[in-house]
């Protein structure tokens, strides 16, 4: 379950079959598409469309193996990639972070404000439009911008810990289990 939470963080879409998959990729090392078909009482297309578009990510990965029964046939046995999962969540959180320090700076320099709440200006951009708005021509009002700078300080705190914790729990699988977290 933890890897669908991931996922879903990052907004990657998981439809119903997919999330199944991934439910059975979680607890079984390795599954053949026939399995999972059988699993999820689903066609081999249907599996093989959802395991495709995890693979398109680098989420999973498969293995060719020769089907003991029809050794002419293969059969194709799926891993999860928590790993990849977990640096592409990682990425994610790291590019909310900067923009929402990006979005800090920018607040915490906002001192005016168009009367029609077009934008918001630093004391330079209004003094440069003298004090009217470039976008509409109305007046501008002064803002206070301390409960906006609130919320992002937060937000960012947040994420920190998110990320502090998730780099956490990664040393503590790794002592763990070697292989395969
Ligand atoms: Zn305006």
């Amino acid at each position: 379950m933890r890897n669908i939470q991931l996922l879903e963080e990052i907004g990657f879409e998981l439809d119903p079959e997919t999330k199944r998959v991934l439910e059975i990729l979680e607890k079984e090392p390795e599954v053949n598409e026939k399995f999972l078909a059988q699993a999820l009482g689903t066609k081999i297309n249907t599996v093989r469309k959802a395991l495709y578009k995890l693979m398109h990510s680098g989420f999973v990965s498969y293995k060719k193996k020769r089907d003991k029964d029809k050794q002419w046939w293969y059969l194709y046995y799926w891993t999860l990639n928590p790993r990849r999962i977990k640096d592409v969540w990682v990425q994610h959180k790291k590019r909310e972070l900067k923009k929402r320090e990006t979005e800090l700076k920018t607040e915490q320099g906002n001192e005016f404000e168009c009367e029609r709440g077009c934008k918001k200006f630093d004391y330079n951009e209004a003094l440069e439009s003298e004090f009217k708005c470039p976008y509409c021509d109305s007046g501008m009002v002064e803002v206070d911008t301390s409960e906006e700078v609130e919320t992002l300080k937060k937000e960012i705190e947040e994420i920190e810990e998110e990320l502090k914790q998730k780099a956490k729990d990664a040393e503590d699988t790794e002592k763990t289990e070697p292989e395969n977290s």
